[in-house]
């Protein structure tokens, strides 16, 4: 039995979001749309901050039933020398892009944290804006990939029901919940500046994971006031291994939890990345969402060798060109951004003073 922390089941935490999710509301759409659109525009302007991911390796070590990089797929591992990621790096850079995340799986003795700080320092010297999304670590690991130069981490729960998450990973080091869960604060105390939460849709019942993952941001929020604390809405996409959602969420549903989101944490950045149809990015745009990513590849590399095909741990479903969909942005009088931190501001933010308890 698993002792959870007092937070996950304040509904204090969630309750205006249980009101915005609430079934009588659904009617309630366009009303939400112009009220996520007028918060957004006052608290962001008309700015959305893009990024993109650089996938670094495709060894792992666990078994996420949704995942195409599960250890038992038969998809050939790779992983970038310290000379490609510089090239895939520079490559990137050669597209505007200045705001990289750097992905692997669960650690692995081929891609362990000694390769990731690596990595993380690689790419701080191309990009002013380095972020990673990887394995779960400690808080001194996380100290040292700050002063390396990572200034933020992305990690979804994926579930935040216990029990689905338990038949979600069915094994290696993933399966450990609270791990997970407590991930973000480790960042954050090890001096990472931002980190951003989710929960994976179609894995549980979406509501629930809505409220839960409402409850964290704002736990988060509270206890590291210093912090930038982003929330993504990734959907589940095809992937080798065939995994099909037990709880689909449709468009509808998904854009009444972005606005339901803006509506009640205005300030929050929310992110929306290429798993998504180039119809409902460009729609989602500005009502709401204020993070993209561009021109991913969910593939090992891929920015200089576009053309061979790789392992992918999803398909993405926005496969526009940076410039393709920076046009698209402009095109609604929005403003693409490629960089919002200058270098000269990476570093710890979070101390013990900045912590509340
Ligand atoms: S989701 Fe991450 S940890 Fe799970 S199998 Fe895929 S790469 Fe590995």
């Amino acid at each position: 039995m698993i002792s959870l922390p007092a937070w996950m089941t304040d509904r204090s935490l969630s309750a205006d979001l249980e009101t915005l999710l609430a079934p009588e509301q659904d009617g309630s759409l366009e009303r939400f749309a112009a009220e996520a659109q007028a918060i957004t525009l006052r608290r962001f302007g008309r700015i959305i901050s893009l990024y993109a991911p650089l996938y670094l390796s495709n060894f792992c070590s666990s078994g996420c039933v949704y995942c195409g990089f599960a250890s038992d797929r038969k998809a050939p591992r790779r992983k970038l020398d310290y000379d490609e990621m510089e090239k895939e790096l520079t490559a990137m850079k050669a597209l505007g892009i200045s705001d990289a995340l750097l992905l692997t799986g669960e650690r692995t003795s081929a891609a362990g944290f000694d390769y990731l700080r690596r990595a993380v320092g690689i790419a701080a010297k191309i990009m002013p804006r380095v972020a990673v999304e990887a394995f779960p670590m400690t808080v001194a690991e996380y100290r040292a990939l700050a002063d390396s130069g990572c200034t933020g981490i992305t990690i979804y729960q994926e579930s935040y029901n216990p029990e689905d998450y338990r038949k979600l990973h069915l094994w290696g080091p993933k399966q450990d919940f609270l791990e997970r869960l407590e991930t973000p604060e480790r960042a954050l105390q090890g001096g990472i500046r931002s980190v951003g939460v989710g929960a994976l849709l179609g894995l549980s019942e979406p509501v629930g994971e809505a409220l839960v993952l409402a409850r964290h941001v704002r736990h988060l929020c509270r206890t590291y006031w210093k912090a930038g604390i982003s929330v993504s809405f990734p959907r589940i996409r095809p992937q080798e291994g065939g995994y099909m959602p037990a709880y689909p969420v449709d468009d509808r549903f998904l854009a009444r939890m972005i606005f339901a989101f803006r509506i009640a944490m205005p300030d929050v950045d929310l992110v929306l990345s290429t798993r998504e149809s180039p119809g409902f990015r460009d729609g989602m745009a500005g009502l709401g969402i204020t993070r993209m990513s561009i021109a991913s590849r969910t593939t090992v590399g891929g920015y200089l060798d576009t053309e061979t095909p790789g392992a992918s741990q999803f398909e993405v479903s926005d496969d526009r060109s940076a410039e393709a969909f920076c046009n698209a942005l402009r095109a609604k009088e929005l403003e693409p951004v490629f960089k919002n931190w200058d270098p000269a501001y990476n570093g710890p933010l979070i101390n013990e003073e900045t912590i509340c308890r």
